[in-house]
């Protein structure tokens, strides 16, 4: 942390980069770093390249969140929760940018592979103990001793919140509490959070999950639950794919099941999966999601393919007798 903020302190021209598709975390670290680098008089830019999520525009400035890099040259770039340029969506980062002096990396996940191993000026902070990239940002700013304005704090407390799926799940530990019982000191509120992000819902999206909850099959070999949500479900509804941000998580409460997947297709021909398990069930989805190019957490992670859903179903199908036969 000492040398993360060395990195910060001799730096002017941040970029700070997250993982496509944003989820909470990626989108509340990022804009609550960025709140505080910039309220430290710090030049900072944030880029998706992916758009953030309706449910998140109530951010605070959320709209400085570009899906475009404005600038050729940095001092320092900040990847947050992720680890590998490639989980930007940027392919090659040299493309876009000229030149960057440092890099720093903040990240949740197991380490598999680190944008350090090939960059040199880097650190990296990867904690999978964590519940989220948001209370590694908490650190690095009470080191910093950066003071938490309300609108980091409501940042960080997204990060946190969504993280750890409304505190429910098992990665909710005290040091997530108590970063967010100091949130909540400076003003933010849990419930309004909570309010924007999971009570949004609109009819429409409510049919489409019941459609997809309607889908609902079983598998005896491997234990699954899944389903899945084609583009033409989405066209007929009038949804979007936000709006199934969540619904894994309810097909998760099926007891009896070993593990959840959610298959999504997208509009650009690929197949999202969504894998989701818990820790009773003694499962490591992340396995899976590895072993189909993806990755994330042992109880939340996932994965994209290209193909038809047909055709997704029979990789998945292959790639866990795959991992059955590993484990006999
Ligand atoms: P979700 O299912 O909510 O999209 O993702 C669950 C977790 O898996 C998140 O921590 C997310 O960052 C990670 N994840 C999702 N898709 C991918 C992927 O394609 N590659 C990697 N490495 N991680 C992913
Ligand atoms: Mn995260």
């Amino acid at each position: 942390m000492r040398r993360a903020q060395d990195l910060i302190e001799s730096s002017s021209r941040i970029l700070i980069l997250t993982h496509k598709n944003p989820d909470g975390d990626a989108v509340g670290s990022m804009l609550g770093l960025a709140h505080a680098l910039t309220d430290n008089g710090k030049n900072v830019q944030c880029f998706s390249k992916d758009a953030v999520p309706s449910y998140f525009h109530f951010l605070p400035e959320v709209s400085i969140i570009k899906n475009q890099i404005p600038w050729k040259k940095y001092d320092l770039i900040i990847l947050l929760d992720c680890a590998l340029f490639k989980r930007t969506g940027i392919e090659d980062i040299n493309e876009i940018i000229a030149d960057y002096d440092k890099l720093l990396i903040l990240d949740h996940h197991p380490k598999t592979e680190t944008q350090c191993d090939t960059v040199r000026n880097c650190i990296d902070i990867i904690d999978c103990k964590t519940s989220s990239t948001a209370v590694l940002v908490y650190n690095l700013l009470k080191e910093m001793d950066i003071s938490i304005s309300k609108n980091i704090a409501n940042c960080l407390l997204t990060g946190i919140f969504t993280d750890t799926g409304g505190f429910q799940h098992n990665n909710t530990d005290p040091q997530s509490l108590q970063a967010a019982a100091e949130f909540m000191k400076k003003g933010s509120r849990i419930e309004k959070i909570s309010k924007n992000i999971f009570s949004n819902k609109n009819m429409a999206a409510i049919r489409l999950w019941g459609l997809a909850l309607s889908r609902i099959r079983s598998d005896d070999h491997t234990g699954m639950a899944v389903s899945y949500v084609s583009q033409k479900d989405m066209e007929d509804l009038g949804t979007k794919e936000e709006d199934l941000a969540g619904l894994v998580n309810v097909i998760n409460t099926i007891s009896d099941s070993k593990f959840s997947l959610l298959l999504t297709e997208s509009n650009d021909h690929k197949i999202k999966g969504s894998l989701r398990s818990e820790e009773y069930k003694g499962i490591d989805v992340s396995r899976i999601a590895r072993s189909l190019g993806g990755g994330g957490h042992k109880l939340a992670s996932g994965f994209e393919i290209s193909g038809s859903i047909k055709e997704s179903a029979e990789k998945i199908r292959k790639a866990l007798l795959e991992i059955k036969k590993c484990d006999k």
